[in-house]
Formats: C-alpha cells, sequence, structure tokens
C-alpha cells in the first residue's frame, strides 16, 4: 500500500475564549488555527493528521509541502515506525525540534490513521487498551491578565462540569482570584510558559503555594533547562509538569534523568506523533512519571491524543483549550459534557472531518 499524495490545509475558524483574544508569538491571534494533513494511498484508503501550526504554521506547512512530502510519497504506508526512524535520520540535519518534526508528527498520525482503518479498528484496541470510553478534561483558559476574568471563567469552567482548571497566567493576584472564586476543591494548575530564571521561579513558587497548585508547568526559562526545573521541584516542593517543547523522545530521557518533572506533557502535533509519543509513555512509566499530553488542538492532533490515552497505562487527563470555536471538525462528538470527552469508537482515529467545515475555514 503506497502513500500517493500528502497535502495540507490550513484552517482559521472564528473563536470565544471569555475574554480578549490573546497575543501569541507577537501577534492577535484572532482565528483557532488547525494544520490538516491528508494523506492518501493506492488502497483508496485516506488519513487525516494535523502537524503543530499556531504561529509556525506557515513554516510546518513549507516543511511538508516541498521537503516532506516528496520524501514520502512512494513510501510504504504500513511502514510507519520505519519511516519515523528513516525520516528523523535523513533529516536530522534540519534540526531535531521544530517545523520539520513537526511536519513529520502530522504524517505520522495520518498514518496511523490508516493503519486502524485497514484493520477497522479505533486506535486505543491496536494499542492494547482497556478502551476508556471517556477521558477527564481539563479546561485550559487563555491568559487574560485581569483576575475578574480569570475568576469569571475559572468558574464558568466548573459549572460546565470541569474539576481542573488550568491558567495560563504569570502573577499571583490572578491565581489567588482563581482559587478564591473557584473554592478549595478543584484542581488549578499554572502555565506559564518558561518566563523565570531559576531563582524568579523559586520565588514564584513559594509566591503561589497557598493556592495549592495541582502543577506549575513550564516556570524556567529556556524551556530544555532541565536542571533547573529539577532544582524547582527539590526546593519548593511544587509539581512540576513540562514536555510540549521537547522534540523527541530523547529529550524525555534527559528531562527525567534530570529529575526535572512530575508530569511529562508530550505533544503529539510536536513530537513525532503517535509513534515516538508511545515512546515517551513507555519511558515515563519506567521512570514513574505521569503523562498528561499537551493538546490544545481541535483537529485530529485531539483525536489522537484521546486514543492514546483510552490505551494509557496511567489515570489519564486531556487538555481541552477553553475555546468555542464557531463550527467544529467533528459536530459536538468529542464536545466536554460533564468534564469527559467521549473516546471515538470508529476505526483509526475514530472521526473523519467535516468536508463542509474544511471548505467553509480553509485559508487558500
Ligand atoms: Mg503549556
Amino acid at each position: 500500500m503506497k502513500i500517493t499524495s500528502i497535502d495540507t490545509i490550513l484552517l482559521r475558524t472564528p473563536y470565544e475564549c471569555g475574554g480578549p483574544k490573546p497575543n501569541f508569538g507577537g501577534r492577535v491571534w484572532d482565528r483557532a488555527e488547525t494544520l490538516l494533513v491528508k494523506v492518501q494511498t493506492d488502497a483508496g484508503v485516506t488519513g487525516w493528521g494535523e502537524a503543530f501550526g499556531y504561529n509556525v504554521a506557515p513554516t510546518t506547512k513549507t516543511a511538508i509541502d516541498t521537503v516532506l512530502a516528496p520524501l514520502y510519497v512512494g513510501s510504504d504506508a504500513r511502514n510507519i515506525e520505519g519511516l519515523m526512524r528513516e525520516m528523523q535520520m535523513r533529516l536530522n540535519y534540519q534540526g531535531r525540534n521544530g517545523s520539520v518534526i513537526y511536519g513529520m508528527s502530522g504524517i505520522d498520525i495520518a498514518l496511523w490513521d490508516i493503519a486502524g482503518k485497514i484493520a477497522q479498528q479505533p486506535l486505543h484496541r491496536m494499542f492494547g487498551g482497556s478502551g476508556r470510553s471517556h477521558i477527564t478534561a481539563y479546561s485550559s483558559l487563555m491568559r487574560y491578565t485581569d483576575p475578574t476574568i480569570v475568576a469569571k471563567n475559572t468558574v464558568a469552567s466548573i459549572e460546565r462540569g470541569f474539576q481542573y482548571v488550568k491558567l495560563h497566567e504569570i502573577d499571583e493576584p490572578q491565581v489567588r482570584a482563581a482559587r478564591e472564586a473557584g473554592g478549595p476543591h478543584f484542581g488549578l494548575m499554572v502555565d506559564t510558559n518558561c518566563p523565570w530564571s531559576l531563582g524568579e521561579a523559586l520565588a514564584m513558587a513559594r509566591r503561589m503555594s497557598p493556592y495549592n497548585l495541582y502543577w506549575l508547568e513550564e516556570p524556567c526559562w529556556p524551556p530544555e533547562n532541565f536542571e533547573a526545573l529539577a532544582a524547582v521541584r527539590a526546593k519548593s516542593g511544587v509539581t512540576v509538569a513540562a514536555g510540549e517543547n521537547a522534540g523527541s523522545v530523547m529529550d524525555f530521557k534527559h528531562m527525567f534523568q534530570a529529575g526535572a518533572v512530575d508530569v511529562a506533557q508530550p505533544s503529539v502535533t510536536k513530537i513525532g506523533g503517535i509513534t515516538e509519543m508511545r515512546k515517551v509513555i513507555a519511558l515515563a512509566e519506567a521512570f514513574n512519571v505521569r503523562v498528561v499530553p499537551h493538546s490544545p488542538y481541535f483537529g485530529p492532533g485531539l483525536l489522537a491524543t484521546l486514543q492514546l490515552l483510552s490505551a494509557a497505562p496511567q489515570m489519564p487527563l486531556v487538555e481541552w483549550l477553553y475555546f468555542d470555536l464557531e463550527q467544529t471538525l467533528y459536530g459536538d462528538a468529542i464536545a466536554p459534557r460533564n468534564g469527559q470527552i467521549a473516546v471515538p469508537q470508529g476505526p483509526g482515529l475514530g472521526l473523519d472531518p467535516d468536508a463542509k467545515v474544511i471548505e467553509r475555514y480553509r485559508v487558500g
């Protein structure tokens, strides 16, 4: 079964997030962006993947269109593990992290979708999973800065049934506002996106300690400063989460060896797709580290995460970005209900995207 074509489709969808639109990577993030990867085969089976887009969507799209697609087309679509290894080796000089690996991730997800469709099994069954039908989700809020808006959206998330709420704030008043508004019984996480030196991170961990954080995410710059994360863990006692900026399973090996994290957060559209993600999950189990993937996605990246978590050995928790999209690729099939997301039971990723929604929001 040969790969006959690989196409990229960028979607930009209007959304509401309970406050002003965030600034991300130097521009206002006024649309939710999804970079779809469509892989077709000579067996007539089509797979859908997603490569990390956001503000790097143009470079990831270019990497797939100009570098990766010509290399993959003609290959055996069943040779998923082999292709991941081969392409990592052939393209090693392009960097072991970033848009080329993101592009490989999208293609890998699509190839697994094809494998599941050929086998007529959802991926969690192929991975030997228990077939969890629902995964507990946490509400992942934008950075609003205004404590009043943080409090409002924390309460709104709890009222929607979420038992866990994650902020993207970097100061203490916003964290206090969330805890005071939401009460003592919900899991409160704070994702800071790598702003601080070790000294600053320790000071902030101390300031936030009264609010009983479920975890503190990426407190130190740069993301691969694993010794600093280990020191934050050891000296403050806070639960530390990180991993969305890792480029391969080797990065996680170094992270775990440094004792940097309690919670590993591989991102399926960035790390090397489902193939590399399964290696990270196995490695984390060996190091007694919990895996809670990074998954602020609305397309195949979220479906792949759900399929992996349905089969994962540990208690799963999935990130749900607190966005209401104008229209979604899957209707309300994976909309959270009472803080739970249903795992799609169709073959492969479990669902195919709605062609009408693609046509409506595609760019170009
Ligand atoms: Mg994060």
